[in-house]
């Protein structure tokens, strides 16, 4: 199938944008994306670790998934990234909301299958999801890399829409003696937990 998808805003299109860079960013910022597709008449969305690469979405599954097997099929999918970075209460439940940035990226995902490429898309993706790691570990053995599938959607058909500031009350609603504003939302790392079975000498790194 490869029918495009209808990425117009319809509603509240003022927070929306076809935008390159700004999509890129928004993408940049999350580590997992969800992927939608429909195989027999029932949709499913699966949560995924993703990177950027260039201008393609990488996606990575093991080679068993259904998802990598449906996606490789050739069938349209849509990954979306989401940011949830503010609870906005306003003084109405009808203009409570929400203040995000998601993304979301339409097409046919590519099976990366050339050896060197899928190497370096590995690697992309552990430098996204832990910058500084990748130089620790050892290479990828060739069985790894067959056991993994790394797809490459590329970033060609795709929407951006971010909410920010505070509640848009209606007029009427302002005199009113309630609270209203936004409380920001914000991820953050943890103190590392070491493995149960670390060598004893080894050294947390400053990247962790
Ligand atoms: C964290 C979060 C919470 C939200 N909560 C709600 C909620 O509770 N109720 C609600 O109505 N809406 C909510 N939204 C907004 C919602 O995602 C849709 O934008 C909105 O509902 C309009 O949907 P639609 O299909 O009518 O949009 P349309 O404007 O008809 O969509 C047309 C096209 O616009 C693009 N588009 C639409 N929404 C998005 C998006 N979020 N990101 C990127 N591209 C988009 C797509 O390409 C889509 O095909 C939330 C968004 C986020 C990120």
């Amino acid at each position: 199938m490869t029918q495009k998808a209808d990425i117009k805003f319809k509603r509240e299109a003022n927070r929306g944008s076809h935008e390159y860079d700004l999509a890129c960013e928004v993408l940049d910022a999350g580590k997992i994306c969800h992927v939608g597709f429909t195989q027999d008449d029932q949709t499913y969305v699966v949560p995924m670790a993703c990177a950027r690469m260039g201008d393609q979405l990488l996606i990575h599954g093991s080679v068993a998934s259904r998802m990598v097997k449906n996606l490789t099929s050739g069938l349209n999918c849509c990954a979306t990234m989401t940011h949830f970075d503010g609870l906005v209460y306003a003084r109405s439940t009808f203009n409570s909301s929400m203040n995000y940035r998601s993304v979301m990226v339409f097409g046919v995902a590519r099976l990366i299958t050339d050896l060197d490429e899928k190497r370096k898309s590995v690697q992309v993706l552990v430098d996204h999801l832990m910058p500084g790691r990748r130089a620790d570990l050892r290479a990828s053995t060739v069985k790894e890399l067959n056991a993994t599938s790394l797809l490459a959607l590329p970033i060609e058909t795709f929407s951006t829409k971010i909410r920010t500031g505070p509640p848009e009350d209606t007029k009427s609603d302002l005199d009113a003696r309630v609270c209203a504003g936004v409380v920001p939302l914000t991820q953050t790392a943890g103190e590392p937990v070491d493995a149960p079975n670390l060598l004893p000498d080894i050294k947390r790194p400053e990247y962790i």
